[in-house]
């Protein structure tokens, strides 16, 4: 259970981000959803949270603005009462081969992805040495373990939040703060939109099926809970098998 409990999640009106949102407010967390943009899918997480009897409330925040990130952790703090769990689920791919790929390509990928993962935890850290409690979770993926072609970008920030991960989860351990990662393989949500009925990718998955938003939130519930506190710097794959 996560009763009572303040949970950030980045990314949080996104497809893995609401599907955390939703497991975690059923098992009682307080939910702060930290977005680029408050949209209807924005909405339509809070009034879902809502109606489990939690609260629920929405920050508009570029994760990318190191100073956004530590203004919105405040707020969260001042109206939520503290953060207990840091999601970090906001994410962006800009896929193409090298060649064609601009700066903006890369910065906008590395900025968001590595460095919002990094500012985020940053605006939490000393909060959670004052509670000497903490738990952050950081979402990679599988193109970070193991490389894609066509997302040189992509996979150097995310295979960049491991090594972040593992550092912090050396920095905060005697502290009671554990930092693990989700390595997601492909998840259907809106950003796999157009992989989805491609059968050779679907096919180069060992479970030749791709994975649901709900099942990497599971993974998400067992990390946030006090059953895994011994557990930190780990980095949990949940891709049918594609890395292998
Ligand atoms: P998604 O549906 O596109 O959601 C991404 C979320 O990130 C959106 O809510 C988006 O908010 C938010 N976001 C983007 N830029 C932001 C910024 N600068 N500041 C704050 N929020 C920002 O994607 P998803 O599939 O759920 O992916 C979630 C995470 O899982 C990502 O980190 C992704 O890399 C990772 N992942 C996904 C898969 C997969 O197969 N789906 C596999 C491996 C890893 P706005 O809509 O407001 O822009």
């Amino acid at each position: 259970m996560l009763k009572d409990k303040v949970a950030i999640i980045t990314g949080g009106s996104g497809g893995i981000g609401k599907a955390i949102a939703l497991k975690y407010a059923a098992m009682g967390a307080h939910i702060a959803i930290v977005d680029y943009a408050i949209n209807e899918n924005t909405e339509s997480v809070l009034s879902e949270c809502k109606a489990m009897g939690v609260n629920a409330i929405a920050y508009p925040c570029n994760v990318a603005d190191a100073a956004a990130c530590k203004e919105t952790t405040e707020k969260v703090i001042a109206e939520l009462g503290g953060v207990d769990i840091l999601v970090n689920c906001a994410g962006i791919t800009r896929d193409k081969l090298m060649p064609q790929m601009t700066l903006e390509d890369v910065d906008s990928v590395i900025d968001i992805n590595l460095k919002g993962t990094f500012f985020m935890i940053q605006s939490c850290y000393r909060h959670f040495l004052r509670k000497k409690s903490g738990k952050i979770i950081n979402i990679s993926s599988v193109a970070g373990v193991m490389g894609n072609a066509g997302q040189t970008n992509y996979s150097a920030s995310k295979a960049g939040v491991i090594g972040l991960t593992k550092s912090v989860a050396k920095e905060l351990a005697s502290r009671g703060i554990c930092c693990n990662a989700i390595a997601p393989g492909f998840i259907a949500t809106q950003m796999t939109q157009s992989f989805q009925d491609n059968a050779d990718v679907v096919n180069a998955i060992p479970m030749k099926r791709m994975g649901k938003a709900e099942e990497v939130a599971e993974l998400a519930y067992f990390l946030a809970d006090d059953v895994s506190n011994y557990i930190t710097g780990e980095i949990i794959r949940i891709d049918g098998g594609m890395a292998i």
